[in-house]
């Protein structure tokens, strides 16, 4: 990954969100504040602002910097724990351009740091939920031979059966959770923006 396909993945991340704001929003109004949709599409425009005079000097900048804007931009849960996943998969990564099996490890770094700030378990409804199952399947293709594009694919579809699969879970961490059994038949909004993210390194990566 180079920062072309950096920013393109974050400028595609932003497209994604813009579309699926309203569904964002649909899911989080049902076990949540329905805030989610707003609360992603404000954060990953002001990246995208943050972006036309920002030049950093490596991916692994550029993502602290995307983390770092999340932090600032939006409030909730997600802003923090979506922030916290890019600074620290940002600086995971060399200074040089990272190969795919290296943006593994910084992901990987990501889902760690988000685990330890909201301290979610796999199977508690979450945004973990969608994210380490994606990297397992990123992990599987690398192992199989594939290259970045064919691995993030297989993440992308891996997050979105990762996030229709939290639809019979209780929520356990979170907003969702103060409704305890009530949140059981609903998908979580945080699953469903964390395939929306893989989705967009899958259409960045195979527009190279
Ligand atoms: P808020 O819950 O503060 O309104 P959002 O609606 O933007 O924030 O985000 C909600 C999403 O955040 C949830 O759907 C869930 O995926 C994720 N989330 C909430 N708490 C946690 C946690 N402790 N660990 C991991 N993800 C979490
Ligand atoms: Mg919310």
């Amino acid at each position: 990954m180079d920062i072309a396909l950096a920013r393109h993945w974050v400028q595609a991340i932003a497209v994604a969100m813009d579309e699926h704001q309203d569904r964002l929003t649909q899911l989080d109004s049902a076990i949540g504040d329905a805030d989610h949709g707003a609360n992603m599409h404000r954060g990953f425009n002001a990246v995208l602002a943050t972006q036309v005079s920002y030049r950093p000097d490596s991916v692994s900048q550029l993502l602290v910097k995307v983390g770092s804007t999340l932090i600032s931009s939006v409030g909730g849960a997600s802003g923090p724990l979506y922030g916290t996943a890019f600074r620290a998969a940002g600086k995971a990564l060399p200074g040089t351009d990272p190969d795919a099996a290296e943006l593994l490890a910084a992901l990987r770094a990501g889902l760690d740091a988000v685990r330890e700030l909201g301290a979610a378990a796999p199977g508690d409804k979450t945004m973990v939920d969608a994210f380490l199952p994606a990297l397992d399947a990123f992990e599987e293709e690398l192992r199989a031979g594939g290259d970045l594009a064919a691995a993030a694919a297989r993440a992308a579809r891996a997050a979105e059966d990762g996030a229709r699969a939290t639809v019979p879970l209780q929520a356990r961490k979170g907003r969702a959770s103060y409704l305890g059994p009530r949140s059981i038949g609903h998908q979580d909004p945080g699953a469903t923006s964390t395939a929306l993210v893989f989705g967009a390194l899958a259409t960045a990566a195979a527009a190279r």
